[in-house]
């Protein structure tokens, strides 16, 4: 049985593992755009950047591995179309049959023309060569605008101020982080921030003005789930592509995982995009199950994890359309913190930073009624 797989990030990468860590004996195929085995992308905003760690410690696994597994990782290859009825794919080098299809296609960075159009040198975010040369450009004394609030975007200025560059940070919301923290939490990051001495200006779209004070401008203001080649192929695609419980696109025989992925989620009874690295593991561990006939529902609740400073954290769950009553919080932000978020006396999320100890509590707590002490 021939498995394909088109995208060569984490997930795509985990569902080759897990398929052979399953016994899966049949072949494997990952096509993947890029020209690099598949790597990890949170040290590109994060060790990488600050200069801890080599670009290439971000590889998932070097290539005697892929090779001694058997699976066979195609890089510089990109698919350009499916054909659902013949199931093959077309790729930039050939054809390629499957009996089944696994799509992770990933992201890509939302780009902003008023930087592009700045006359400033312009940085998105998203692969090792993207970060490779945006360290290189962060030097002492260098003036860097930053456009989004956004995780990636607070990531950068965080490594910017170690590197000794004068940061400012535009947002239109009148915090960072607001959408997914609310104003409690949000407020601790502005806060930390501006203590690293960070020009946070909040509540106001960039400007022209803004960029031609700047020396270089990263633009850090989402990312857009490339779908384009599932809904060509006529694969049902809504914001995400479409998934069930265990991952099963429109068509029967493709499954799509990761960050393109907008599954019905069995525990939160609703559709989630979630665009982060554990949910890249997780499904992409999920699909073998699916392939190889364990019928295991995808029932992860959403997980994410950040460094800035000297501060990490650990955010559990999901805040709903319908919002949170309130958060109650133990401890201080500077140093061991814990946030849970409230709707209907029932935690929909929660968070700890630099209190790693809690990390196991915090997780649990998601779906109990709130902490009495707090
Ligand atoms: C700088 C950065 C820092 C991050 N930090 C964190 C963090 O701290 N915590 C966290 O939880 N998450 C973080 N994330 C998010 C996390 O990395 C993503 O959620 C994860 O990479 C998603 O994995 P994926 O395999 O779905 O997609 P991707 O990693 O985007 O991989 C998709 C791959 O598919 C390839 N591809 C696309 N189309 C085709 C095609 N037609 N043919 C062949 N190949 C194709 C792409 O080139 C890409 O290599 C970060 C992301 C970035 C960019």
């Amino acid at each position: 049985m021939t498995v394909v797989i088109v995208g060569a990030g984490l997930a795509g990468a985990t569902t080759a593992q897990a398929l052979r860590d399953r016994g899966h004996d049949g072949e494997i195929v990952v096509l993947g755009a890029e020209d690099h085995l598949p790597y990890e992308r949170p040290p590109l905003s994060k060790a990488v950047l600050l200069g801890d760690k080599e670009v290439d410690s971000a590889y998932v696994h070097d290539e005697a591995w892929w090779r001694e597994h058997d699976i066979d990782v195609r890089t510089g290859t990109e698919v350009q179309s499916i054909d659902l009825a013949g199931r093959r794919v077309v790729t930039t080098t050939g054809e390629q049959p499957y009996e089944w299809l696994v799509l992770a296609t990933g992201s890509e960075p939302r780009r902003l023309r008023l930087a592009d159009e700045s006359g400033r040198p312009v940085h998105y975010l998203r692969t090792m060569e993207d970060s490779v040369a945006l360290k290189a450009a962060l030097t002492q004394d260098t003036r860097v605008a930053v456009i989004g609030a956004g995780w990636i975007g607070l990531e950068v200025a965080a490594a910017a101020r170690s590197a000794g560059a004068a940061v400012t940070v535009h947002e239109t919301e009148s915090l960072p982080l607001l959408a997914v923290l609310g104003p409690e939490v949000a407020q601790h990051f502005a806060d930390l921030h501006r203590a690293h001495d960070v020009d946070l200006r909040l509540g106001a779209p960039v400007t022209s003005e803004d960029l031609a004070e700047a020396d270089l401008v990263v633009v850090g203001i989402g990312v857009s789930p490339r779908t384009s080649l599932a809904s060509a192929a006529g694969l049902e695609v809504d914001d995400g592509v479409l998934v069930d419980e265990l991952l099963r696109t429109s068509d029967e025989r493709i499954l799509a995982i990761g960050d393109i992925a907008s599954q019905q989620h069995p525990v939160l009874g609703r559709r989630v995009r979630v665009e982060h690295w554990d949910n890249a593991i997780g499904q992409g561990k999920a699909a073998a199950a699916t392939i190889l006939g364990a019928a295991e529902s995808y029932a992860k609740l959403p997980y994410f994890f950040t460094d800035q400073y000297d501060l990490g954290m650990e955010y559990f769950g999901s805040v709903g359309p319908e919002g949170y009553d309130r958060v109650q919080t133990r401890g201080d932000f500077s140093g061991a913190f814990r946030a849970w978020w409230v709707k209907d006396d029932v935690v929909v999320a929660a968070m700890q930073a630099n209190d790693w100890d809690a990390s196991d509590e915090m997780r649990a707590s998601v779906g109990q009624g709130p902490p009495s002490d707090s």
